[in-house]
């Protein structure tokens, strides 16, 4: 059992309560800031299996400061409304932190996917959408939604179908009121990996950067050793990246009925084919299984990424971990208490509001994309490369020699939609990890960069609202 001071809200609420001591703000503003703004219950029945069942969810609106507001919603069994507030706190922090013009929201529906075939899903989710429709919680300029815990595009495209038939006469926006949904209902490329990708992101902003510690030192991602909790969207994608493209050895991968480990490093494309064959990461025959054990995420390793639930590393098992660095992919995986035990004996922890942003980021694109109508790069994508082939021409005419072979096709290249997202995501992290680092480097009583990135986060709501008048 967590002591109370544990609980996911309360540990937000404790870091922003740390962060606004750095802050002026003006006598109540921070309070207004803090606060959900409101949190709707609601209660439906679905006649399934002969019977009628029923189903409790939550939409919170923490703050509207920008809107529409954004956040996901997680399909969970344990999901309850205290910690839905406290993801949508952490949304509120993070649009603002990565400055995308969202306002922060967040749902859930208190359910265990895995009992459920899909068909019987689909009518929980179509009805769960009628609520949030019939509340103004879901809508383009109101609050969209994207997945979360659970979910995942096939939930979007069922909550995006049931929102556009409820409003016949509106349907040219309707897309864009989720994102997260499969390419061919309007999402955009790049979305499902996003977060992952961010995850990827992040960890190079942070070794590049000569101002940190790096890991023990050292600052190549190429054979460090990386544990890995959770092995679903933001897990699998984080891990396959590191692996595949930046040669770190993914040594341990825990789930919620154990973990896999092999010291030489785990083939993740393997062990995600054999988890969805067998619905298990155990068993996997390119590492040890350890069944029922769950401290995985204590095994020593060089960074070690979260990326399964909130309170994973806590006061009771924060001196166990090894890591030189924690890597928050999931919302809240470190408590309050736990963040100053790991930190005091010389980890660094690279905070959730930052590295799992990449997921709203693009979010942001594939909503914009919605609105306008028109796939990014159309306009002028044939224009690019028309020009570059005449620079290549031109180079070619006054050297006499021919542009190098391995260089030409990315030269002449003038980017396909997943080329601009990867590029947008990756602009938006490395700005936003100055704007922490910087922070942190100008102002050191800050003390880690959790607390720089809250500072960040709540000096731009707090303009927002001042702008206001409120
Ligand atoms: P997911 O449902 O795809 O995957 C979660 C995985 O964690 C599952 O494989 C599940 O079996 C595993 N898991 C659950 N409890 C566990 C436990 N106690 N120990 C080990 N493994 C456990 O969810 P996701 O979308 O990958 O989200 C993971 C985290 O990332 C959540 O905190 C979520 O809020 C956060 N996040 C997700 C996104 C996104 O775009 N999907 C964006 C930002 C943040």
């Amino acid at each position: 059992m967590l002591a109370q001071a544990d609980t996911f809200l309360q540990s937000v609420d404790q870091n922003f309560r740390h962060a606004i001591t750095f802050l002026d703000l003006p006598e109540g503003l921070s309070e207004r800031i803090m606060q959900c703004n409101s949190t709707y219950t609601v209660r439906f029945g679905v006649r399934l299996r002969g019977r009628m069942h029923s189903f409790v969810g939550w939409r919170s609106v923490h703050s509207e400061h920008c809107e529409p507001v954004k956040g996901g919603i997680r399909f969970a069994p344990d999901a309850d409304a205290e910690e839905v507030e406290a993801l949508a706190a952490l949304m509120t922090l993070k649009c603002a932190l990565v400055d995308v013009p969202f306002g922060g929201s967040k749902g859930a529906l208190k359910i265990d996917p895995r009992e459920w075939t899909p068909q019987e899903l689909e009518r929980i989710t179509r009805r769960f959408t009628q609520e949030l429709t019939k509340r103004g919680l879901i809508g383009p300029g109101l609050n969209v939604p994207a997945p979360d815990v659970g979910t995942g595009e096939r939930e979007m495209a069922w909550m995006m179908d049931e929102f556009r038939r409820a409003n016949p006469m509106d349907v040219v926006n309707a897309r864009a009121c989720v994102t997260g949904k499969p390419l061919s209902k309007g999402s955009i490329a790049g979305r499902t990996e996003a977060t992952g990708r961010g995850v990827q992101f992040a960890i190079q902003n942070y070794l590049r950067d000569l101002r940190t510690p790096g890991i023990g030192g050292r600052r190549v991602l190429k054979g460090a050793s990386v544990v890995v909790q959770g092995f679903g969207n933001v897990g699998y994608h984080a891990a396959k990246f590191l692996s595949e493209q930046d040669g770190a050895r993914i040594t341990v991968v825990a789930e919620r009925d154990g973990f896999v480990a092999n010291h030489d490093g785990i083939s993740v494309e393997a062990l995600k084919q054999h988890q969805l064959s067998r619905g298990s990461v155990l068993g996997f025959d390119g590492a040890k299984s350890f069944a029922g054990d769950m401290t995985g995420i204590e095994e020593a390793c060089d960074i070690v990424i979260p990326a399964a639930m909130e309170n994973a590393i806590h006061g009771a098992n924060a001196e166990r971990i090894k890591a030189h660095l924690i890597v928050e992919a999931a919302n809240g995986p470190v408590t309050f208490e736990a963040d100053r035990i790991v930190r005091a004996r010389g980890a660094t922890i690279l905070p959730d509001l930052y590295v799992n942003a990449g997921g709203v980021v693009v979010s942001y694109f594939e909503w914009v994309k919605n609105l306008t109508h028109i796939p990014f790069g159309l306009m002028e994508r044939r224009r690019r490369e028309h020009r570059n082939q005449t620079i290549a021409t031109a180079l070619e005419r006054m050297t006499g020699k021919p542009f190098p072979a391995d260089m030409r096709d990315q030269f002449l290249e003038a980017g396909a939609e997943i080329d601009l997202v990867r590029s947008g995501l990756e602009d938006v992290m490395r700005s936003t990890w100055e704007s922490i680092a910087g922070l942190l480097e100008a102002q050191p009583q800050l003390g880690d960069y959790r607390t720089a990135a809250y500072v960040t986060a709540i000096r731009r709501v707090a303009a927002a609202y001042e702008a206001i008048g409120i």
